[in-house]
Protein backbone atom coordinates (compact mmCIF):
# COMPACT_ATOMS: atom_id res chain seq x y z
CA UNK A 1 0.00 0.00 0.00
CA UNK A 2 1.15 3.52 -0.73
CA UNK A 3 2.31 5.94 1.80
CA UNK A 4 0.35 9.05 0.67
CA UNK A 5 3.09 11.18 2.38
CA UNK A 6 5.62 10.22 -0.49
CA UNK A 7 4.91 10.78 -3.82
CA UNK A 8 4.14 6.94 -5.20
CA UNK A 9 6.03 8.95 -8.59
CA UNK A 10 9.36 10.20 -7.49
CA UNK A 11 9.28 9.71 -3.51
CA UNK A 12 9.31 13.46 -2.72
CA UNK A 13 8.10 13.99 0.77
CA UNK A 14 7.56 18.03 -0.25
CA UNK A 15 4.03 17.26 -1.58
CA UNK A 16 0.38 19.19 -0.71
CA UNK A 17 -2.46 17.62 0.11
CA UNK A 18 -6.05 18.85 -1.30
CA UNK A 19 -9.00 17.51 0.14
CA UNK A 20 -9.06 14.26 -2.85
CA UNK A 21 -5.87 14.69 -4.30
CA UNK A 22 -2.13 15.43 -3.18
CA UNK A 23 0.29 17.25 -5.25
CA UNK A 24 3.97 16.69 -5.69
CA UNK A 25 5.81 19.73 -5.74
CA UNK A 26 8.99 18.37 -6.74
CA UNK A 27 7.67 16.46 -10.04
CA UNK A 28 4.22 17.83 -10.22
CA UNK A 29 2.31 15.02 -10.27
CA UNK A 30 -0.91 14.96 -8.98
CA UNK A 31 -2.73 11.88 -7.66
CA UNK A 32 -6.26 11.18 -6.43
CA UNK A 33 -6.07 10.11 -2.56
CA UNK A 34 -8.05 6.84 -2.60
CA UNK A 35 -5.89 5.21 -5.51
CA UNK A 36 -2.88 5.85 -3.18
CA UNK A 37 -4.77 4.36 -0.46
CA UNK A 38 -5.86 1.31 -3.15
CA UNK A 39 -3.01 0.87 -5.46
CA UNK A 40 0.45 0.21 -5.24
CA UNK A 41 2.64 2.84 -6.15
CA UNK A 42 3.60 1.62 -10.03
CA UNK A 43 -0.50 0.69 -10.23
CA UNK A 44 -1.23 4.60 -9.38
CA UNK A 45 -1.65 7.23 -12.17
CA UNK A 46 -1.62 10.65 -11.84
CA UNK A 47 -4.66 12.52 -12.39
CA UNK A 48 -2.41 14.42 -15.64
CA UNK A 49 -1.90 10.56 -16.48
CA UNK A 50 -5.49 9.86 -16.65
CA UNK A 51 -6.58 13.15 -18.68
CA UNK A 52 -4.27 12.34 -21.27
CA UNK A 53 -5.46 8.97 -21.68
CA UNK A 54 -8.70 9.98 -22.27
CA UNK A 55 -7.30 12.62 -24.93
CA UNK A 56 -5.47 10.14 -26.48
CA UNK A 57 -8.80 7.63 -27.31
CA UNK A 58 -10.71 11.05 -28.58
CA UNK A 59 -12.99 11.23 -26.03
CA UNK A 60 -13.33 14.75 -25.94
CA UNK A 61 -15.45 14.74 -29.48
CA UNK A 62 -17.78 12.14 -27.62
CA UNK A 63 -19.43 13.46 -24.77
CA UNK A 64 -21.49 10.32 -23.56
CA UNK A 65 -17.91 8.13 -23.65
CA UNK A 66 -16.08 11.05 -21.86
CA UNK A 67 -18.58 11.33 -19.17
CA UNK A 68 -18.49 7.14 -18.62
CA UNK A 69 -15.00 7.61 -18.45
CA UNK A 70 -14.50 10.54 -16.27
CA UNK A 71 -16.83 7.94 -13.59
CA UNK A 72 -14.71 5.04 -14.29
CA UNK A 73 -11.80 7.22 -13.13
CA UNK A 74 -13.89 8.81 -11.06
CA UNK A 75 -11.67 12.27 -11.63
CA UNK A 76 -14.49 14.72 -12.37
CA UNK A 77 -13.61 16.42 -9.44
CA UNK A 78 -10.22 17.25 -10.04
CA UNK A 79 -11.10 18.37 -13.15
CA UNK A 80 -13.68 21.14 -12.19
CA UNK A 81 -11.41 21.77 -9.28
CA UNK A 82 -8.59 23.18 -11.87
CA UNK A 83 -11.35 24.74 -13.91
CA UNK A 84 -11.70 28.23 -12.33
CA UNK A 85 -10.12 30.06 -14.73
CA UNK A 86 -13.13 32.15 -15.61
ZN1 LIG B 1 6.90 13.46 -7.29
Amino acid sequence: MANKNLCPRCGSHDIVEYETTIECMKCHFEFKKENLADLDDEDILSVQEMKDILDELGLNQDSDKLTKMKEIFDIEDSFNQKKHKN
